[in-house]
C-alpha cells in the first residue's frame, strides 16, 4: 500500500502525487495517509512527523522541528492555565533550531524533498519577499537542488541564510514590489524546465506547515480548544486544520478540532475583506507592522481552503492594528524571553483580544503558534551569508521573464 495519496475533499476522486488541484471543482487537494494513527519517527528535526509527510525520504541536515511548551508567565498574565507556545525558530535554550527563523522551514524541507523525487531535472522557482526565500535558500544550499529566486528589490536585505554556499541559488532581483516579482516569476513557471513551489496547493507546504499542529498536540497530549496564528495567504490555518483532522480520526487525542483563531494586521487584511467586507486601503501594503502577512490573493473561498476551515471549526478573523501588536511583543518577549517576528506578535495580540473579549476561557487548551522568533540571537550566533543578485531586471522590461531563464540556464548547466 502507497504511503500517501491525494484526493479531493469535495468530490472524493483520487489524483497523482504531484497534481496541486481537483481539475473538476478546482479545491485543494488533500493528502491521506495509510495510517491513520501517527506515530513518530526517530528522525532528526521536522522528520520526527515523516509518517504524515507527503514524501519518500528525508534531507537530514540543517532540519529542525517547533518546540512547544507551557508558557508560565504570559500564561498568569492573561489568567490562563493551559496556554502552550509552540516555538518556531531558533532558541537553543529550548532546543529550537530552525535556522532561517520562521515555520517557512517546515515548508521548505518536504518540498525540496519531493522535487529530488520527481525524476525530471527542473528549477524550482519561488517568489518571496522574506522568510520563504530563506527557508528555500537554505535547504537548495544543503542539497544542491537548483533554486531560482526572484525578489523584489527591497528584499535583499533579508536574504541572510546560514550557509556557506550559494552555488545552486540565482536571485533575480525585480526593481518594483513583491507583485512585479510573483508576476514576473509566473512567466517563468510555463517553461519546461522549471516548476513553481505552488504556494497553498502544495501539499508538502500545508503538511509541513501542519506539523506545528502535531508537534502541540503531541506535547499536550490532547488537540487544542483553540489555536492562534497570524496569517497572509491563511495557509497555516489550512494546514493547522487538516492535521487536526488527522488527530481527530486517530482518535487517541479528542474528538473536537480545534477553533481557528486567525490573525491579520489593519488595515491591510484581505482576508478579513473577504469575510466581512470590510475596505483593504488602497495603499496597502504601506505602513504595516509586518508585510509578511499581506497577499492580494489568498485561498479564501477555494474548496478546502481558509472559508471552509473557518467554517468546519467554528473559527474567527481577527485585525490587529500595529500599535496592538508592537504592545504584544514587547509583552511576550519580555515575559518569556525571546525575541519574536513582528507576524507571530499579531498573533499574540489577537490572544491578548480574545481573553479580554472572553473567547476563550482560564482552564481551556490554549495553542499560540509563534511562527517565527529568534532572528537576534541566530544573526548574533550563527555563521550566515548574503545572497547576493545574479541579474537585476525591471518589470517594464517585456524581456525579463526570458533573460532571468537564460541566467539561471546559464548557471545551472
Ligand atoms: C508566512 C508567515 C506567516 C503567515 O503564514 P500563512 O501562509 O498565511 O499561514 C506568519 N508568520 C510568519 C513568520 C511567516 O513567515
Amino acid at each position: 500500500m502507497d504511503k500517501y495519496r491525494l484526493i479531493c475533499p469535495k468530490c472524493g476522486k483520487t489524483y497523482g502525487k504531484y497534481d496541486m488541484l481537483c481539475p473538476l471543482d478546482g479545491s485543494l487537494l488533500r493528502t491521506e495517509y495509510s495510517k491513520k494513527q501517527f506515530e513518530s519517527c526517530d528522525l532528526p528535526g521536522i522528520w520526527k512527523f515523516y509518517n504524515w509527510l507527503p514524501v519518500e525520504g528525508v534531507i537530514k541536515k540543517g532540519s529542525s522541528k517547533t518546540r512547544t511548551y507551557k508558557s508560565e508567565k504570559l500564561a498568569d498574565k492573561l489568567g490562563l492555565e493551559n496556554l502552550f507556545i509552540s516555538f518556531n525558530g531558533y532558541w537553543p535554550e529550548k532546543e529550537a533550531y530552525m535556522r532561517t527563523c520562521s515555520f517557512k522551514d517546515l515548508e521548505a524541507y518536504p518540498t525540496m524533498q519531493r522535487v529530488s523525487e520527481q525524476k525530471k531535472e527542473r528549477i524550482l522557482v519561488v517568489a518571496s519577499a522574506g522568510n520563504t526565500a530563506r527557508a528555500f535558500a537554505h535547504v537548495s544550499s544543503i542539497t544542491g537542488l537548483p533554486l531560482l529566486l526572484v525578489v523584489p528589490e527591497n528584499a535583499l536585505e533579508k536574504l541572510w541564510i546560514p550557509a556557506k554556499s550559494t552555488s545552486s541559488i540565482c536571485v533575480a532581483v525585480v526593481k518594483g514590489d513583491y507583485y512585479d516579482a510573483i508576476s514576473i516569476a509566473a512567466q517563468i513557471t510555463d517553461r519546461e524546465k522549471f516548476m513553481p513551489e505552488g504556494g497553498a496547493r502544495n501539499v508538502a507546504r500545508r503538511d509541513g506547515m501542519g506539523t506545528v499542529m502535531l508537534d502541540a498536540t503531541l506535547t499536550m497530549k490532547h488537540l487544542p480548544d483553540h489555536y492562534f496564528q497570524a496569517v497572509g495567504s491563511g495557509t497555516g490555518g489550512i494546514a493547522a486544520w487538516e492535521a487536526a483532522m488527522r488527530l481527530k480520526k486517530d482518535g487517541r487525542y479528542g474528538d473536537k478540532l480545534p477553533q481557528l483563531h486567525l490573525a491579520q494586521n489593519f488595515p491591510c487584511a484581505p482576508l478579513i475583506q473577504l469575510h466581512e467586507g470590510v475596505a483593504v486601503d488602497p495603499k496597502c501594503p504601506e505602513g504595516m507592522y509586518d508585510t509578511v502577512l499581506f497577499n492580494r490573493k489568498p485561498p479564501y473561498a477555494v474548496g478546502g481552503g481558509v472559508r471552509d476551515a473557518l467554517e468546519a471549526t467554528g473559527g474567527d478573523l481577527y485585525g490587529i492594528t500595529n500599535e496592538e501588536a508592537e504592545e504584544a511583543r514587547l509583552l511576550f518577549e519580555e515575559l518569556e524571553g525571546i525575541d519574536i517576528m513582528y507576524s507571530a506578535a499579531v498573533a499574540t495580540a489577537a490572544l491578548i483580544k480574545a481573553v479580554r473579549n472572553t473567547k476563550v476561557s482560564r482552564s481551556e487548551l490554549i495553542m499560540l503558534n509563534i511562527t517565527g522568533g529568534g532572528v537576534k540571537r541566530a544573526l548574533k550566533e550563527l555563521a550566515t551569508i548574503r545572497l547576493e543578485p545574479d541579474l537585476v531586471v525591471s518589470p517594464e522590461d517585456s524581456e525579463a521573464p526570458a533573460k532571468i531563464i537564460q541566467k539561471a540556464e546559464d548557471k545551472f548547466e
